[in-house]
């Protein structure tokens, strides 16, 4: 495929996220995710629909076609590889990475994220928990559940956390909600907005609503006690 241009690329990173929980992605929600007027997208949209890289009809909303696709999950494999190289070969902290990323995943070749791939053995998920789409472009389902979702008493853990905010990072981290982190949820405080939640070492931790949303979660089986080695 002819390199695409940048913003051809974010626009079907975006359709390809937006996809995750509807099927049709409407032009206005492609706005409000990329900031940028209505009009300007639905330009951009029918200039992707002449690529045969999105179908598109007034109306009735976006869809990737094969290609589009391919190519979204290409650029989504490029930045999760660049985030986790920069955690693991330069000392970067996991609210630093995405930025760059943002930045990298358009400027690097393929081949020069393959070589990434290989010096990290590679990898399957990087380091907010979201999984790698393998090099032929597949990518397991993730969890659309956030933590507040969640009734108390239920025993979960950590599946990802949403990438896009420095400072929600700074704050889960210092919670210790890392992807894989293991919790029974203990008490959820409807009218003050929070919720204590209980960590796999006892300690009891307490979770505003508001940070909760960026964290999607998985149930853990009953059997398997939170402190238990994975
Ligand atoms: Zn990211």
């Amino acid at each position: 495929m002819t390199r695409l241009s940048e913003s051809v690329q974010d626009y079907l990173k975006a359709i390809f996220e937006l996809h995750q929980t509807t099927p049709r992605v409407t032009t206005n929600a492609l706005a409000t995710r990329l900031g940028v007027s209505a009009a300007s997208v639905t330009g951009m949209v029918r200039r992707l629909a002449e690529l045969g890289l999105v179908e598109y009809a007034p109306y009735q909303g976006v869809v990737l076609t094969g290609s589009g696709r391919r190519a979204a999950l290409e650029v989504i494999r490029h930045h999760r590889l660049i985030e986790l190289y920069l955690t693991q070969a330069l000392g970067y902290s996991w609210d630093e990475v995405h930025a760059e990323a943002e930045r990298l995943e358009h400027a690097v070749s393929r081949s020069f994220a393959e070589r990434i791939a290989q010096l990290l053995g590679d990898p399957k998920v990087d380091p907010h928990g979201d999984p790698i789409p393998s090099r032929e472009g597949e990518m397991p389902r993730v969890s659309q559940r956030t933590l507040v979702e969640v009734p108390s008493g239920t025993a979960l853990s950590v599946q990802r956390v949403r990438d896009e905010d420095a400072e929600v990072l700074r704050r889960l981290a210092a919670l210790r909600l890392f992807p894989n982190t293991r919790f029974v949820v203990k008490a959820v405080d409807q009218e003050r907005g929070k919720r204590v939640l209980c960590l796999g070492d006892g300690v009891e931790i307490e979770v505003e609503d508001k940070l909760a949303q960026h964290v999607f979660v998985q149930e853990e089986t009953i059997a398997s006690s939170p402190s238990s080695p994975r």
